[in-house]
């Protein structure tokens, strides 16, 4: 631990020997990608952590991987739309510190495994296991700072649950990932700039201003309610527009769906949160800068 929150503090492998559970009923490799604080990673580990599954493919059965809770609404949602998988990919992470009492990581990450060797686990997309709930990499996202109960999606709910150390699935997800994912940006070594600016009341209209002089390919708007803009967003969004910004109206209130609106400026992120529709708007634009096409993406991915 660190002063003031997580760190990350021991290899994959010692994680593993932390559980000796796991090797009761499937063998599990370790791989080191990284060993960071998840608000430190980005398109560079989305990335790499999308290779490693992808060239490890036909070895394993499924895939684990451990995470910090802080971001793990993002690099699960790009493995999600990138990664040619039929076999179960699953995140986890720890809301405790390996040394509190009732630490959470040890359960999770025994979860996670049971998730990731069950076959009815198989094209699912993404998912994300702690606190006993399989939750889809599409819906989930933290909700809350601090309980253990935090990864949720309000509206859409899980995938299903860990009960009696089985998983029991319930639903499946109806948007297109993975395998039925158009998007293959494998070969790609920088991504579509896009950044994501709060709407909140006399937000300022500068943060534009700075969109357009750091070439920002897309911006989302974090908007109020359903993604509705004030006087001075609509003017900051006209003007993104004009230097070729592709714009994407999502909201701040954690759920629902931002309907299309043809008197509001710009696209509309469905019911992708802002963090996500970042994702989906990056890499959308690696193929397209067709507003039609783009805002199909977001209703159906
Ligand atoms: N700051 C940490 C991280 O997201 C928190 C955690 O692991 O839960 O990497």
């Amino acid at each position: 631990t660190a002063a003031g929150g997580l760190a990350p503090a021991i290899t994959s492998q010692e994680l593993l020997s932390c559980v000796p559970e796991l090797a009761e009923f499937c063998r599990i490799d370790a791989i080191q990608l990284y060993n960071l604080d998840s608000t430190n990673m980005g398109p560079e580990q989305w990335q790499g952590i999308a290779a490693a599954v992808q060239e490890n493919y036909d070895r394993y059965d499924g895939f684990v991987i451990t995470h910090g809770t802080d971001t793990l609404d993002e690099t699960p949602y790009f493995l999600n739309l990138t990664v040619k998988s039929n076999k179960p990919v699953v995140f986890t992470a720890a809301m405790r510190p390996a040394t509190a009492i009732s630490a959470d990581g040890p359960m999770n990450l025994l979860e996670a495994v049971t998730v990731a060797a069950d076959p009815d686990a198989r094209g699912r997309g993404v998912m994300v296991v702690l606190n006993d709930r399989i939750g889809a990499a599409r819906f989930v996202t933290k909700t809350n700072a601090t309980s253990l109960d935090t990864f949720r999606a309000p509206e859409e709910g899980y995938l299903g649950v860990v009960v009696g150390g089985k998983p029991q699935f319930e639903t499946r997800v109806d948007k297109i990932h993975t395998l039925r994912s158009v998007f293959d940006v494998r070969q790609l070594k920088v991504l579509p700039k896009v950044v994501i600016i709060y709407g909140y009341q006399d937000d300022p209209e500068y943060m534009y201003d700075a969109a357009i002089a750091h070439h920002a390919d897309g911006i989302i708007y974090a908007g109020t309610g359903a993604g509705s803009v004030s006087v001075r967003s609509a003017a900051g969004i006209k003007k993104a527009q004009q230097a070729g910004i592709v714009v994407v109206r999502a909201s701040r209130t954690g759920s629902g769906v931002v309907p299309p609106d043809d008197s509001q400026p710009g696209l509309v992120a469905d019911s992708l949160n802002p963090a996500k529709a970042r994702i989906l708007l990056m890499t959308a634009l690696t193929q397209t800068k067709d507003p039609q096409l783009i805002q199909q993406y977001f209703h159906t991915y």
